[in-house]
């Protein structure tokens, strides 16, 4: 048995995780540290047991190393960030303040908590970051291994980068037992409305059109946010200090893919139930048309990056990583989570007026 404090656990890829946890660890403590910002919500934590919501920031280092000592943490998983791109070319000064300095913060409360009191227990520090750190490919580049330079490109990617790097000197200048993972494109159950799968699901549903930036043939890789979280587990498990793992979903995609895929699922989940056209009669399927008719080509996003690819060979072969799911499978129960759970998305709908 162990208490974890998990950074960001009323984000998307946190919360899922912090579920994943209970379930697999049921006894261990777990507490969340959340600055519960537009991309944060309680909600996303109903119906667990024993889990300890702490609203407070990263930034601040006094806050963190009370929560480590007090509740004698010893292993700290780190999710909170600031994550939407297009936010991150419009007002980076939040990313470089939540994904750089917050980084730093939680660094220097780990340092001081399990290395500088002498205690010596075994801890870790676990950092969540993204493939995007590595820049962008060309259609036959080799996809990214851990070795693979680092060359971000935006804001976000750029923040996410330096945050990394903190990571790794903090391991290797004071020997804090450290591990990170890079991963691609996460989708799944309780992703804010701002990114591509839930915004495209939410705009088909209500007869919105589906912006496509450029021309659509952005390629990602695609992970369902449970795979991720069991990739994490693993690490936790049996990763090596001091190492970095990327992981991905092995689900290669243009955009055009990824959007195709959503319409093909929506128009057909309104063909297996009837009562959908009735819930949501702006949605073309609820009209005898398809999705697709929804699709509208808008101006490329700045310095938008051609593709991202992730070479898992090191996951794989030393943690036995593999995903469950491919990307139809895992964004049909996507689509039937969202479909189940309009009383989560309505509110942040009506409150972010997305
Ligand atoms: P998210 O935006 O859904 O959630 C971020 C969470 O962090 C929110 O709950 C927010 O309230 C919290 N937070 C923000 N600033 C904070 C601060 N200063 N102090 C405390 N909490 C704060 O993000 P996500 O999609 O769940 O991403 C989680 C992590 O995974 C991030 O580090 C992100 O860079 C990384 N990542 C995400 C993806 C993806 O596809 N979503 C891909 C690769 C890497």
């Amino acid at each position: 048995m162990t208490t974890i404090l998990v950074t960001g656990g009323a984000g998307f890829i946190g919360a899922n995780f912090v579920h994943h946890w209970r379930k697999v660890n049921p006894d261990d403590g777990i507490v969340v540290l959340d600055a519960l910002t537009y991309a944060g919500n309680r909600a996303n934590l109903d119906g667990l047991d024993q889990v300890d919501l702490v609203e407070g920031d990263i930034c601040n280092t006094n806050l963190v190393g009370r929560l480590l000592r007090e509740r004698g943490v010893d292993t700290l998983v780190h999710f909170a960030a600031e994550s939407h791109v297009d936010r991150s070319i419009t007002g980076p000064d939040a990313f470089v303040t939540t994904n750089v300095v917050g980084t730093h913060s939680l660094l220097k409360a780990a340092k001081t908590a399990w290395l500088d009191s002498g205690t010596g227990r075994p801890h870790r520090f676990h950092h969540v970051s993204t493939d995007e750190v590595y820049g962008s490919l060309d259609p036959d580049d080799a996809a990214f291994s851990e070795t693979t330079a680092y060359a971000p490109n935006s804001p976000y990617s750029a923040s996410k980068a330096g945050s990394d790097h903190l990571v790794r000197a903090y391991h290797h200048t004071y020997g804090l037992e450290t591990t990170t993972s890079n991963c691609s494109n996460n989708y799944g159950p309780f992703q804010f409305p701002e990114k591509l799968i839930p915004l495209f699901t939410l705009n088909a549903l209500s007869g919105r059109n589906l912006p496509i930036y450029g021309d659509g043939m952005n390629v990602r890789d695609w992970l369902h946010v449970e795979d991720h979280c069991y990739a994490i587990e693993l690490i936790l498990k049996k990763g090596r200090v001091g190492e970095v793992y990327n992981v991905g979903g092995g689900q290669e995609l243009p955009n055009v893919a990824v959007i195709e895929e959503i319409c093909r699922g929506v128009d057909a989940a309104f063909a297996a139930d009837p009562d959908l056209a009735k819930r949501f009669p702006n949605a073309p399927a609820a009209n005898g048309g398809s999705s697709l008719e929804l699709k509208t080509y808008i101006t490329d996003r700045k310095g938008h990056d051609r593709r991202y690819a992730i070479d898992e060979t090191k996951i794989r072969g030393g943690l036995g990583y593999e995903p469950k799911r491919d990307f139809p499978l895992g964004f049909a129960e996507t689509l039937a989570w969202y479909l189940a759970r309009e009383d989560w998305w309505q509110p942040l709908l009506r409150r972010a007026a997305l």
